[in-house]
């Protein structure tokens, strides 16, 4: 089997990844797969894919040497700052380029789904900017969770649709989305969200997310004179800050790559998202990958503190990375994450996501030296988690 990084033709890293979906969807797969790259490595997209990061989203988001976080750790601890980024997180790199994409392929509709609301919010975005009609599925559950995303989705144009099917979550949303694109084949554009979902997905996240670890190479080597950090620590939901976080660090074996799950209440209490240290190989949302599911085969409802870490599975490049040992994935509880993120803004004055936080955590598990660069993706602001710090953290 090799050990290339990239998928191959048919979406796979080594077992991992493929398009497993209804036979309805293959024609609306097969054009997006054999436009993509084409569409990617295209002068003009380029060109306005960098022109909106830069002028619209912020672009490049700093990297910052964290130095009371560093002398904390007896590390050099440098934080890319995706929570500066506009709508507060990573996911409008994504959006960005997919709504591009989605213009160049004459799309007039975009539909999506969304779990805790942040990519819905990110595609209501992007559709407001480009003046496109913006669909964004979500389940009731979720719906009542997250009341002022669901607000700034319809200030921004979208139309929210309820799932109200199974547990009325985010794979419920995602199996809405996928009917409503085959009973519109033609006009429409699914926006995902993720490193998930069927090839070429993965793939396609993966790319337009890569700017972070493009800008981290050029930021580092100003600062230290050196690419390369010791590590790369990011967060994984599905997956996509990381695989941006990892991407052009990929076939750099020196630098060790640490991806950080959520644990939940404790890998043992069924109430987490651990999808890696838990999880068995299946099929979710059209690819081969880890997932957790009961002992029927039925896809379990997960739990974080965490709501954009609340995922079953996990992108497929990652199973890789953990099967391949290339990258490292390493639990971190609720309270891990709260410790840190309360840590993050005492030491730094910066309220982290409680995803980011996750990642943070992370750090305490590392035997970090002296001399070392470390380099923790911030994948958003903590602005979104005040409820939760207000209540977990006594703040009231
Ligand atoms: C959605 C989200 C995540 C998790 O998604 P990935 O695809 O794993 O990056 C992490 N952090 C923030 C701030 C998010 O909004």
């Amino acid at each position: 089997m090799s050990t290339s990084f990239h998928p191959d033709e048919k979406g796979f890293y080594g077992p991992y990844g493929g398009a497993y979906i209804p036979e309805m969807l293959i024609p609306n797969i097969e054009n997006l797969k054999k436009k993509y790259l084409k569409i990617l490595n295209s002068d003009s997209f380029r060109k306005n894919f960098k022109t909106l990061l830069e002028d619209y989203a912020g672009r490049p988001t700093p990297l910052y040497y964290a130095t009371r976080l560093s002398e904390h750790y007896g590390s050099n601890i440098w934080l890319k700052r995706e929570d500066l980024a506009h709508t507060g997180s990573h996911k409008i790199n994504n959006t960005i380029g997919q709504i591009l994409l989605a213009q160049e392929m004459g799309k007039k509709r975009i539909i999506a789904e969304t779990g805790a609301g942040q990519h819905g919010v990110a595609t209501a975005t992007v559709c407001a900017l480009m003046g496109l009609k913006c669909v964004v599925y979500m389940g009731e559950t979720d719906i009542e969770r997250q009341a002022p995303n669901v607000a700034r989705m319809k200030m921004l144009g979208a139309e929210v649709k309820t799932a109200i099917s199974g547990s009325r979550t985010l794979k419920d949303a995602t199996n809405e989305a996928l009917r409503d694109w085959i009973a519109n084949p033609l006009n429409t554009y699914y926006l995902i969200g993720s490193v998930v979902g069927p090839h070429p997905y993965p793939d396609l996240v993966a790319r337009l997310q890569s700017v972070i670890s493009g800008e981290m190479q050029w930021q580092l080597r100003n600062k230290t004179g050196k690419a390369e950090p010791d590590y790369v620590v990011a967060c994984v939901g599905g997956g996509s800050n990381a695989a941006g976080s990892f991407y052009h660090y990929l076939d750099t074996p020196e630098v060790k790559l640490i991806g950080a799950e959520a644990s939940g209440q404790g890998l043992t209490t069924g109430k987490t998202a651990a999808s890696i240290a838990l999880g068995e190989t299946g099929i979710i949302h059209g690819s081969m990958t880890y997932l957790m599911q009961n002992d029927d085969g039925q896809i379990t409802e997960p739990y974080s503190i965490s709501a954009g870490l609340d995922y079953p599975g996990i992108g497929p490049l990652h199973a890789w990375l953990n099967q391949t040992g290339r990258a490292k994935y390493l639990s971190v509880t609720d309270q891990e994450a709260l410790d840190a993120a309360l840590r993050l803004t005492r030491k730094e004055g910066i309220i982290p996501a409680l995803e980011s936080a996750h990642a943070l955590a992370a750090l305490d598990q590392l035997e970090l030296k002296p001399e070392e660069n470390v380099i923790v993706t911030i994948s958003g602001r903590g602005d979104k988690d005040m409820k939760t710090y207000m209540e977990k953290l006594k703040l009231r």
